[in-house]
């Protein structure tokens, strides 16, 4: 098997001079995720991944390897895995499930909207409106509880 290759991406200037992309992620993730989504918009990156590119991407991996710290309210057997983004009103920490297509019917039906990977929240917040993203950071952190630890 050939040994993963890890990135880093130290920041040159800005507010956060001098901190890495994964410090960074622990300050801000919203701040990383519209950098990264950002960086696409230069074509010249899209061809050639940059060095951000590459250290978030590092970053986005390590992040669907950590432990789910709750349990699913529907089953109580299994992590939640999903949120529901409803399709009016605001994201909330309660809308919740885990990938049994039972649990993701019984959310569905709570309430209309799609269901996403809790994982995946770097993708989405980069271009929501703060209070939005934020809410869905908070969701990651409150059933990742032991995140930090995997950027220790
Ligand atoms: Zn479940």
């Amino acid at each position: 098997m050939a040994e993963k290759q890890e990135y880093s991406y130290v920041f040159q200037s800005g507010v956060y001079k001098n901190f890495s992309v994964e410090q960074v992620f622990l300050k801000d993730p919203i701040h990383i995720a519209r950098l990264y989504q950002r960086s696409f918009k230069n074509k010249t990156a899209i061809k050639t991944p940059n060095q951000l590119q590459l250290a978030v991407e590092n970053l986005l991996e390590k992040i669907r390897g950590i432990d789910v710290t709750k349990d699913c309210p529907y089953c109580k057997a299994a992590k939640v895995m999903n949120f529901l983004l409803p399709d009016f009103g605001t994201v909330n920490g309660g809308l919740l499930c885990c990938n049994d297509p039972v649990c993701r019917e019984e959310l569905k039906s709570a309430r209309s909207g799609e269901l996403h990977a809790i994982s995946d929240f770097m993708l989405m917040v980069s271009y929501m409106r703060r209070p939005q993203a934020q809410k869905i950071v908070g969701i990651f952190k409150s059933t990742h509880k032991n995140y930090q630890e995997a950027f220790a």
